[in-house]
């Protein structure tokens, strides 16, 4: 990492959008660019040495989540795990019904439109959305609620990307298992962060994602449990099994393979928990989302009344901090986060919201700097508005 990003990196607190690459991932993908280069597809000696080290990888990152090696599908990210998942899963399904939740990330969502167009509808297919609680978690019994013989698949993700919350997956899972309803887990938030285990909770996919743990970016991985047959996409070179065509990336999958469990994500319970204590002293007029659920450890989304999330994205990034506002992989657009909005907040608290996820470098200093800066933030908005505190 160059020296000014070391110097930056306490006040980048946008790690659920992406995590800097760490050098152990760093060092590892130029090693294989540079010792590795042959095709792993390739018979001679150069094809072997790459396959070497990506079998090495497969099999770091399956011990990793308790998944055989045999699961493990390599892809370009977290995004095309769940296409990949839900597409093929859905292929060749007869019409029936979809059961997802309304909180998902949009490389759920979008995809799943397709099955919600007019022709899908008449076809007889049907996407049910289930809301979550308050606390932005979706109840077990809901979900087990909607799902009958006529499911074709159960997306859930394993913790949410904007509130940190961790939903009850297992227990949804291990009702499809019962029923022989394929389901995918989003698990692209969770890596790291908490455990997860891919053979206990049964699911029959799990996307994840190397970015969010300090690899390189355009990396993931796509779970598939034994058995379960995938229909091929993008019909090519027929690697990963015939379950993902392409050469695979192999310095990139080296790189996610070096940085799983680097980053001490549990350590920093103590620099979001601290730092939530100091907002609600210093501004307890703040709400922070889903703090009675249990909630991925580095991340706190907070809505201040009257402030606007991306005024207060924009004077945070003036002082240097990096934060995002509703979801980060649509920050930049105007729309409120739709997490949010499913957890019954109004459109205005839902547009006033800024998530906060701490990363490698983050201390508790780093948590009273920000804690002061939105203090100072907040007087100078209120002094424009002509208000006096
Ligand atoms: N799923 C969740 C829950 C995410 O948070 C993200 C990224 O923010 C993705 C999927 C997409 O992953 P990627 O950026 O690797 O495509």
């Amino acid at each position: 990492m160059s020296p000014s990003w070391v110097r930056r990196l306490h006040r980048y607190l946008d790690c659920n959008a992406t995590c800097p690459p760490l050098e152990e991932a760093l060092a590892a993908f130029l090693k294989a660019a540079r010792e590795y280069p042959g095709n792993p597809s390739s018979l001679h000696w150069a094809g072997r040495a790459a396959r070497r080290e990506l079998e090495d990888a497969r099999e770091k990152l399956a011990a990793f989540v308790h998944a055989e090696p045999g699961s493990v599908v390599f892809t370009s990210g977290g995004t095309e795990a769940d296409n990949i998942a839900i597409q093929g899963a859905l292929a060749e399904a007869h019409p029936g019904q979809i059961v997802t939740t309304a909180i998902e990330h949009p490389a759920v969502l979008q995809p799943l439109e397709r099955w919600q167009s007019a022709s899908a509808r008449e076809a007889g297919w049907q996407v049910v959305l289930v809301r979550p609680d308050a606390s932005g978690v979706v109840p077990a019994a809901e979900m087990i609620s909607r799902i009958t013989a006529e499911t074709r698949l159960v997306c859930m993700m394993l913790a949410n990307n904007e509130t940190g919350a961790i939903q009850p997956v297992a227990e949804v899972a291990a009702y499809c298992r019962k029923l022989g309803v394929p389901m995918l887990v989003d698990a692209v938030q969770a890596l790291g962060k908490m455990s997860v285990d891919f053979t206990a909770l049964a699911a029959d996919f799990m996307a994840l994602s190397a970015h969010k743990i300090g690899g390189p970016k355009g990396v993931g991985v796509l779970l598939v449990r034994r058995g379960v047959k995938l229909r091929e996409l993008a019909p090519g070179g027929g690697q990963e099994r015939k379950r993902r065509s392409g050469t695979e990336n192999v310095p990139g999958i080296a790189g996610f393979a070096a940085a799983l469990g680097v980053i001490d994500f549990a350590g920093l319970a103590a620099v979001r928990d601290h730092f939530e204590r100091r907002l609600l002293e210093d501004l307890p007029e703040a709400t922070i989302f889903s703090a009675t659920a249990e909630r991925l450890p580095n991340t706190s989304m907070l809505s201040l009344p009257g402030m606007d999330g991306e005024t207060l994205l924009m004077q945070l990034d003036l002082a240097g901090f990096a934060v995002a506002s509703g979801s980060a992989c649509s920050s930049g657009k105007r729309e409120p986060s739709h997490v949010l909005l499913a957890m019954g907040c109004s459109q205005e608290v839902a547009r006033s919201s800024i998530r906060i996820s701490f990363g490698p470098g983050s201390a508790i200093g780093d948590a009273e700097a920000l804690v002061a800066e939105l203090l100072r933030i907040r007087q100078r908005l209120q002094a424009m508005a002509g208000i006096t505190a």
